[in-house]
């Protein structure tokens, strides 16, 4: 197969992750006998140097041309880059804003895994990781509260604010579609959360998704509120494994269960579009405070890598190697900084990257 491939490598650490992650995917390619075109595009800070604006239109069109887009992270040290001196429009995120909606990406994706091996990360006490769990929660990214009108006035001198949530049934089928048939590549069960009991636009949601489920009669559908799943997510979080919620709730809970991993440098993301097209990055950001000195983990790019396969490219035995390969990595006791701990053997990005290269098999 080929894979034609945009790399946004972008600011901080990125151009250092990425590098790493390309390095994987071409002995998955080799492995598996694919052929792989990278294109890269500047975005960030990285684009503010040399063309003065974040994102330009030539970059958009190379991004929409290709397969999938495979991002590091943008943006720098946000109190001492003379980036954030711009006008909002014109600094680093302002880049990433633009590209997801000129791509139309309405769904997010991010998985939370508590690897066995770091167990010791997570905040939560040892009978409820002891467990271990997988799951993902698939975040509608383009409505709800954070793109409703809004507007503060004052009436009869006292200040007011409205903020509206609104949903129309499309919105909610096309995030319960992708949501469905993401189960149906795992484990089967999807937690539709809503906050039914108060809001409108939750029940349309529920109702909407009710009508979706029916077309997957072997993915299991449960509906839980957003504040029991809040508590639920670090009281039990091995119960879930497709969370699929709106815009606000799913910002919030997705923090949450990335949290819960204990580990900022493993947490890979994809957003998706209606097509098979996703662009996939780490869920951290650019890490301004390590760029440059190789110490960085690039695990969290090497499994959004391993998610494009798996979700753009339909390559479900590459991503599994892949991920295979982490796990092996991880077993074997070789650690990058952030998730270093005694007994295990600390090595730099690249040589993270060699190792998980030599593992895919
Ligand atoms: P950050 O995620 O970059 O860093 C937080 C902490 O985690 C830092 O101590 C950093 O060294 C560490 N860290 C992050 N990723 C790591 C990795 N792979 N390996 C080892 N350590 C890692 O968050 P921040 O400091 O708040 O933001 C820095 C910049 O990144 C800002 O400009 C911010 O706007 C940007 N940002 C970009 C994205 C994105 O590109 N999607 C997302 C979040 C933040």
């Amino acid at each position: 197969m080929e894979l034609n491939i945009t790399c946004i490598p972008g600011d901080g650490i990125g151009p250092e992750i990425v590098r790493e992650a390309k390095k994987v995917l071409d002995k998955a390619a080799e492995c598996y006998g694919h052929q792989i075109k990278y294109t890269d595009i500047l975005m960030g800070g990285a684009s503010i140097d040399v063309h003065g604006v974040p994102l330009t239109e030539e970059a958009i069109e190379t991004a929409k041309a290709a397969d999938a887009v495979l991002m590091g992270s943008i943006g720098g040290d946000t109190t001492t880059s003379p980036w954030y001196k711009l006008p909002p429009d014109l600094r680093p995120e302002a880049g990433l804003l633009a590209i997801r909606k000129a791509l139309n990406l309405f769904a997010n994706l991010r998985p939370a895994v508590l690897y066995e091996e770091l167990a010791e990360a997570c905040p939560l006490k040892p009978e409820i990781s002891g467990k271990g769990f997988d799951l993902l929660i698939m975040r509608e990214l383009t409505g709800g509260l954070y793109f409703g009108e809004r507007r503060t006035v004052e009436e009869n001198g006292v200040r007011k604010a409205v903020d509206t949530l609104t949903y129309d049934e499309k919105e909610i089928r096309r995030i319960a579609v992708k949501g469905f048939d993401i189960a149906r590549k795992r484990r089967k069960k999807v937690t539709s959360v809503d906050k039914a009991n108060v809001l409108d636009s939750s029940r349309l949601w529920r109702s909407v998704v009710e009508e979706v489920a029916k077309d997957y009669p072997e993915v299991a559908l449960e509906h839980m509120l957003v504040d029991n799943c809040a508590m639920q997510l670090v009281k039990d979080p091995a119960q879930f494994d497709v969370i699929l919620t709106e815009n606000m709730f799913g910002d919030i809970l997705s923090d949450e269960a990335s949290m819960v991993t204990g580990s900022i440098g493993m947490l890979a993301s994809a957003s998706l579009n209606d097509t098979k097209f996703g662009l996939y990055e780490p869920s951290h950001g650019s890490a301004p405070d390590i760029a440059g000195k190789d110490i960085a983990n690039p695990i969290a790019t090497v499994l959004s890598a391993a998610m494009m396969l798996r979700y753009s490219f339909d390559l479900d035995k590459e991503a599994d190697a892949i991920e295979a390969a982490v796990k092996e990595v991880l077993k074997e006791g070789y650690r990058t900084g952030d998730i270093m701990s005694a007994g295990c053997e600390q090595v730099s990005c690249s040589r993270m990257g060699d190792l998980l290269a030599e593992r895919i098999r």
